[in-house]
């Protein structure tokens, strides 16, 4: 079996937000959830819980590193051409179905929808033997659609390389904040170019 793969952080990407949380809540890193769905499948956090009891967590779309992540700016460098895209040696594939709402909105209950693609006999026999599933046929197209990680790699953004050589020199928080535009950046400055064309 396999899992659908986005990529895999560097882990020099992970120890250098380690060590910054650790310095912050002064004590040693005992759990990390890099997706902690107890406040929800879609808009799942970031959790980190410390030796003194301490406990971080914020919003996935509020953590730093998960920023970083997201916009594939700490990935280790096989993941920009991974060769197991399009080239499955699996039985049955799995992973996240980010196109539940177009297919099978009724289904979600934010606790997260299966993708599964059958790909050989054996992998049929597993489905069949798992009990108690709800299951809606869906097109490998619409699959692809929804979760492109399926068939291609992420593009290999043209900042990566410094960020990567910042790790330990700066902090994970100054890194998201300098290479990743704020909401609503692009689009003022797509407006101010506009503005600018037409004299
Ligand atoms: S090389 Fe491919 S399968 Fe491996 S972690 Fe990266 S994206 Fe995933």
């Amino acid at each position: 079996m396999e899992v659908v793969c986005h990529g895999t952080p560097l882990p020099d990407a992970f120890e250098a937000y380690k060590a910054e949380l650790e310095q912050k809540y002064g004590a040693r890193l005992i759990s990390f959830r890099f997706r902690d769905k107890r406040t929800g499948w879609q808009q799942y956090s970031v959790t980190a819980v410390f030796e003194n009891g301490a406990e971080y967590s914020a919003p996935q779309d509020q953590d730093p590193y998960m920023k970083l992540f997201l916009h594939n700016l700490i990935l280790r460098e096989r993941c920009y051409d991974c060769r197991h895209k399009r080239h499955s040696a699996a039985d049955l594939t799995i992973g996240d179905f980010w196109g539940l709402k177009h297919y099978a909105p009724e289904l979600n209950d934010d606790k997260g929808v299966t993708l599964a693609i059958v790909r050989t006999k054996a992998g049929k026999q597993l489905l069949d033997q798992a009990s108690g599933l709800a299951l809606r046929p869906v097109t490998l197209a619409g699959m692809e659609r929804y979760n492109p990680c399926l068939i291609s790699s992420v593009i290999r953004p043209s900042a990566r390389d410094q960020i990567t050589s910042r790790l330990f020199e700066t902090p994970i928080e100054e890194l998201a904040r300098q290479f990743i535009a704020r909401p609503g950046f692009v689009a003022r400055q797509k407006a101010r170019l506009r503005r600018l064309l037409r004299g």
